[in-house]
Protein backbone atom coordinates (compact mmCIF):
# COMPACT_ATOMS: atom_id res chain seq x y z
CA UNK A 1 0.00 0.00 0.00
CA UNK A 2 1.02 3.53 -1.13
CA UNK A 3 -0.59 5.94 0.84
CA UNK A 4 -0.26 10.21 1.50
CA UNK A 5 -2.40 11.75 4.12
CA UNK A 6 -2.52 15.52 3.78
CA UNK A 7 -3.55 17.89 6.37
CA UNK A 8 -2.28 20.92 8.09
CA UNK A 9 0.24 20.68 11.22
CA UNK A 10 -2.37 19.31 14.03
CA UNK A 11 -4.81 17.62 11.89
CA UNK A 12 -3.70 13.93 13.61
CA UNK A 13 -1.62 12.66 10.46
CA UNK A 14 0.57 10.99 12.76
CA UNK A 15 -2.18 9.33 15.22
CA UNK A 16 -3.89 8.16 11.77
CA UNK A 17 -0.83 7.16 10.09
CA UNK A 18 -0.08 4.84 13.07
CA UNK A 19 -3.36 3.34 13.00
CA UNK A 20 -2.80 2.55 9.29
CA UNK A 21 0.68 1.03 10.71
CA UNK A 22 -1.04 -0.92 12.71
CA UNK A 23 -3.69 -2.06 11.08
CA UNK A 24 -1.74 -3.14 7.93
CA UNK A 25 1.78 -3.20 8.81
CA UNK A 26 3.09 -1.18 6.36
CA UNK A 27 5.53 1.70 7.10
CA UNK A 28 4.93 5.04 8.32
CA UNK A 29 7.49 7.77 6.60
CA UNK A 30 7.66 11.29 8.34
CA UNK A 31 10.18 13.38 7.03
CA UNK A 32 8.90 15.84 10.01
CA UNK A 33 10.34 12.72 12.09
CA UNK A 34 13.75 12.19 9.75
CA UNK A 35 14.38 15.68 9.81
CA UNK A 36 14.25 16.10 14.08
CA UNK A 37 16.31 12.71 13.85
CA UNK A 38 18.64 14.81 11.32
CA UNK A 39 18.87 17.83 13.39
CA UNK A 40 19.43 16.01 16.59
CA UNK A 41 22.31 14.07 15.43
CA UNK A 42 24.00 16.95 13.66
CA UNK A 43 23.87 16.00 10.48
CA UNK A 44 24.25 18.16 7.91
CA UNK A 45 21.10 17.56 6.44
CA UNK A 46 20.04 18.57 10.27
CA UNK A 47 22.15 21.49 10.55
CA UNK A 48 20.29 22.81 7.21
CA UNK A 49 16.87 22.45 8.16
CA UNK A 50 16.94 23.55 12.17
CA UNK A 51 16.55 27.40 12.23
CA UNK A 52 13.92 26.93 9.20
CA UNK A 53 12.34 24.36 11.29
CA UNK A 54 12.10 26.34 14.56
CA UNK A 55 10.64 29.35 12.86
CA UNK A 56 8.06 27.42 10.94
CA UNK A 57 8.84 27.03 7.80
CA UNK A 58 9.26 24.57 5.04
CA UNK A 59 13.09 23.19 5.00
CA UNK A 60 14.13 22.92 0.95
CA UNK A 61 12.58 20.48 -1.72
CA UNK A 62 15.56 19.43 -2.13
CA UNK A 63 16.56 18.37 1.25
CA UNK A 64 13.23 17.08 1.83
CA UNK A 65 13.30 15.09 -1.94
CA UNK A 66 16.68 13.97 -0.80
CA UNK A 67 15.49 11.91 2.16
CA UNK A 68 12.46 10.26 0.94
CA UNK A 69 14.29 9.29 -2.43
CA UNK A 70 16.48 7.12 0.16
CA UNK A 71 14.35 6.11 2.85
CA UNK A 72 11.97 4.41 0.41
CA UNK A 73 15.05 2.30 -0.99
CA UNK A 74 15.32 0.61 2.61
CA UNK A 75 13.93 -2.97 2.29
CA UNK A 76 11.09 -2.24 4.84
CA UNK A 77 9.79 0.12 2.27
CA UNK A 78 9.84 -1.46 -0.67
CA UNK A 79 6.03 -2.85 -0.14
CA UNK A 80 4.90 -0.07 0.90
CA UNK A 81 4.79 3.20 2.91
CA UNK A 82 2.27 6.02 4.56
CA UNK A 83 3.62 9.44 3.82
CA UNK A 84 3.09 11.67 6.76
CA UNK A 85 4.27 15.42 6.19
CA UNK A 86 5.84 14.43 2.66
CA UNK A 87 4.85 15.77 -0.51
CA UNK A 88 4.54 19.37 1.08
CA UNK A 89 4.90 21.44 -2.22
CA UNK A 90 3.83 20.71 -5.83
CA UNK A 91 7.78 19.89 -7.02
CA UNK A 92 7.95 17.71 -4.06
CA UNK A 93 4.67 16.09 -5.49
CA UNK A 94 6.66 16.19 -8.97
CA UNK A 95 9.51 14.25 -7.59
CA UNK A 96 7.51 11.66 -5.78
CA UNK A 97 5.55 11.07 -8.98
CA UNK A 98 9.15 10.86 -10.93
CA UNK A 99 10.16 8.36 -7.57
CA UNK A 100 7.12 5.77 -7.96
CA UNK A 101 7.05 5.56 -11.72
CA UNK A 102 11.06 4.99 -11.50
CA UNK A 103 10.04 1.72 -9.09
CA UNK A 104 6.73 1.15 -11.81
CA UNK A 105 4.93 1.63 -8.61
CA UNK A 106 1.80 4.07 -8.13
CA UNK A 107 -0.08 5.44 -5.27
CA UNK A 108 -2.92 3.54 -3.79
CA UNK A 109 -4.66 7.13 -2.54
CA UNK A 110 -4.26 10.53 -1.43
CA UNK A 111 -6.67 11.02 2.05
CA UNK A 112 -6.96 14.68 2.90
CA UNK A 113 -7.91 15.13 6.77
CA UNK A 114 -9.96 18.22 6.24
CA UNK A 115 -9.81 20.42 9.81
CA UNK A 116 -11.24 23.83 11.03
CA UNK A 117 -7.85 26.06 11.42
CA UNK A 118 -9.35 27.69 13.74
CA UNK A 119 -10.37 25.13 16.30
CA UNK A 120 -7.45 23.65 15.09
CA UNK A 121 -5.15 26.75 16.81
CA UNK A 122 -7.51 26.84 19.70
CA UNK A 123 -6.74 23.52 20.56
CA UNK A 124 -2.84 23.68 19.89
CA UNK A 125 -2.67 26.87 21.94
CA UNK A 126 -4.11 25.53 24.65
CA UNK A 127 -2.36 22.26 24.38
CA UNK A 128 0.91 24.17 24.62
CA UNK A 129 -0.36 26.59 27.54
CA UNK A 130 -1.03 22.98 29.39
CA UNK A 131 2.24 21.57 28.13
CA UNK A 132 4.19 24.77 30.18
CA UNK A 133 1.94 24.45 33.14
CA UNK A 134 2.67 20.69 33.68
CA UNK A 135 6.65 21.63 32.95
CA UNK A 136 6.88 19.24 30.14
CA UNK A 137 9.72 20.20 27.10
CA UNK A 138 8.16 21.95 24.27
CA UNK A 139 9.40 21.44 20.64
CA UNK A 140 11.65 24.62 19.27
CA UNK A 141 8.38 24.98 16.69
CA UNK A 142 5.81 24.71 19.87
CA UNK A 143 4.61 28.03 19.80
CA UNK A 144 1.59 30.12 18.67
CA UNK A 145 3.36 32.00 16.54
CA UNK A 146 5.31 29.52 14.88
CA UNK A 147 2.03 27.63 14.45
CA UNK A 148 0.14 30.26 12.88
CA UNK A 149 3.50 30.21 10.21
CA UNK A 150 3.09 26.58 9.41
CA UNK A 151 -0.45 27.01 9.11
CA UNK A 152 0.05 29.64 6.93
CA UNK A 153 2.83 27.79 4.72
CA UNK A 154 0.72 24.97 4.76
CA UNK A 155 -1.95 26.97 3.16
CA UNK A 156 0.15 28.48 0.74
CA UNK A 157 2.37 25.73 -0.19
CA UNK A 158 1.06 22.61 0.53
CA UNK A 159 -3.02 22.97 -0.21
CA UNK A 160 -2.31 23.24 -4.05
CA UNK A 161 -1.33 19.75 -3.32
CA UNK A 162 -5.37 18.85 -2.81
CA UNK A 163 -6.20 20.41 -6.44
CA UNK A 164 -2.95 18.31 -7.73
CA UNK A 165 -4.23 15.11 -6.62
CA UNK A 166 -7.73 15.86 -6.85
CA UNK A 167 -6.58 16.07 -11.17
CA UNK A 168 -4.96 12.90 -10.71
CA UNK A 169 -8.07 10.88 -9.59
CA UNK A 170 -6.81 9.93 -6.18
CA UNK A 171 -7.71 12.62 -3.41
CA UNK A 172 -9.98 11.28 -0.85
CA UNK A 173 -11.60 13.80 1.91
CA UNK A 174 -12.07 12.82 5.42
CA UNK A 175 -13.71 14.91 8.66
CA UNK A 176 -10.70 15.58 10.76
CA UNK A 177 -12.63 16.96 12.94
CA UNK A 178 -14.38 13.90 13.98
CA UNK A 179 -12.82 11.36 17.04
CA UNK A 180 -10.16 9.78 16.21
CA UNK A 181 -11.60 6.41 16.23
CA UNK A 182 -14.04 7.72 13.41
CA UNK A 183 -11.30 9.18 11.09
CA UNK A 184 -9.35 6.06 11.37
CA UNK A 185 -12.55 3.78 10.14
CA UNK A 186 -13.36 6.24 7.18
CA UNK A 187 -10.02 5.67 6.19
CA UNK A 188 -9.86 2.13 6.52
CA UNK A 189 -13.67 2.37 4.19
CA UNK A 190 -11.43 4.41 1.96
CA UNK A 191 -8.31 1.36 1.35
CA UNK A 192 -11.23 -1.29 1.89
CA UNK A 193 -12.78 0.55 -1.43
CA UNK A 194 -9.45 0.78 -2.89
CA UNK A 195 -8.30 -3.01 -2.65
CA UNK A 196 -11.92 -4.21 -3.40
CA UNK A 197 -12.47 -5.37 0.12
CA UNK A 198 -15.40 -4.70 1.80
CA UNK A 199 -15.67 -1.94 3.62
CA UNK A 200 -16.02 -1.46 7.28
CA UNK A 201 -19.25 0.56 7.63
CA UNK A 202 -21.78 0.93 4.67
CA UNK A 203 -22.80 4.41 4.74
CA UNK A 204 -19.60 6.28 4.62
CA UNK A 205 -19.29 10.03 5.40
CA UNK A 206 -16.16 9.96 3.52
CA UNK A 207 -16.01 12.10 0.17
CA UNK A 208 -14.48 10.33 -3.15
CA UNK A 209 -13.28 13.81 -4.25
CA UNK A 210 -11.65 12.67 -7.84
CA UNK A 211 -13.77 11.72 -10.80
CA UNK A 212 -11.92 9.13 -11.47
CA UNK A 213 -11.38 5.53 -9.38
CA UNK A 214 -8.40 4.76 -7.98
CA UNK A 215 -7.70 2.14 -10.13
CA UNK A 216 -7.92 5.00 -13.01
CA UNK A 217 -5.71 6.72 -11.37
CA UNK A 218 -3.09 3.90 -11.36
CA UNK A 219 -3.77 1.65 -14.36
CA UNK A 220 -1.64 3.78 -16.20
CA UNK A 221 1.39 4.15 -14.45
CA UNK A 222 1.30 0.60 -12.84
CA UNK A 223 3.46 -1.67 -13.88
CA UNK A 224 3.72 -5.97 -13.17
CA UNK A 225 5.67 -6.86 -10.10
CA UNK A 226 4.42 -4.49 -7.31
CA UNK A 227 5.77 -6.22 -4.71
CA UNK A 228 7.29 1.05 9.44
CA UNK A 229 6.58 2.93 11.46
CA UNK A 230 8.94 5.10 10.37
CA UNK A 231 12.65 5.38 11.39
CA UNK A 232 11.96 7.47 14.40
CA UNK A 233 9.82 7.51 17.34
CA UNK A 234 7.49 10.20 17.90
CA UNK A 235 7.84 13.55 18.97
CA UNK A 236 7.53 12.78 22.50
CA UNK A 237 8.93 8.99 22.37
CA UNK A 238 6.93 6.33 21.79
CA UNK A 239 3.23 7.49 20.61
CA UNK A 240 3.58 10.84 19.19
CA UNK A 241 2.06 13.58 21.26
CA UNK A 242 -1.18 13.31 18.98
CA UNK A 243 -2.53 10.36 20.62
CA UNK A 244 -2.87 11.55 23.90
CA UNK A 245 -5.96 13.09 22.68
CA UNK A 246 -7.76 14.43 19.93
CA UNK A 247 -5.81 15.15 17.00
CA UNK A 248 -3.61 17.32 19.09
CA UNK A 249 -0.98 16.77 16.66
P1 LIG B 1 5.96 17.91 10.83
O1 LIG B 1 6.44 17.10 11.98
O2 LIG B 1 5.53 17.07 9.66
O3 LIG B 1 4.91 18.89 11.21
O4 LIG B 1 7.20 18.76 10.29
C1 LIG B 1 7.91 19.63 11.15
C2 LIG B 1 8.73 20.59 10.31
O5 LIG B 1 9.65 19.86 9.50
C3 LIG B 1 7.92 21.41 9.34
O6 LIG B 1 7.36 22.56 9.94
C4 LIG B 1 8.98 21.76 8.30
O7 LIG B 1 9.85 22.77 8.78
C5 LIG B 1 9.79 20.48 8.24
N1 LIG B 1 9.25 19.55 7.21
C6 LIG B 1 8.72 18.33 7.43
N2 LIG B 1 8.35 17.77 6.27
C7 LIG B 1 8.66 18.66 5.30
C8 LIG B 1 8.51 18.65 3.88
N3 LIG B 1 7.95 17.62 3.24
N4 LIG B 1 8.94 19.75 3.20
C9 LIG B 1 9.51 20.78 3.83
N5 LIG B 1 9.66 20.86 5.16
C10 LIG B 1 9.25 19.80 5.90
Amino acid sequence: MRLILLGPPGAGKGTQAQHVVAKYGTVQLSTGDMLRAAVRADTPVGRRARDIMARGNLVPDDIVVEIVAQRIEQPDARKGFILDGFPRTVPQAQALDRMLARHGVALDAVIELRVDEDVLVKRIESRIAEMKARGEPLRDDDSPDVLRRRLAAYREQTAPLIAYYRRQGALHSVDGMAPIREVATEIENVLAAGSGKKPVRKSSPVARIGKKSKNSLTAGRRKAGRGGRKAGRGRNGGMRRSDAGNHRR
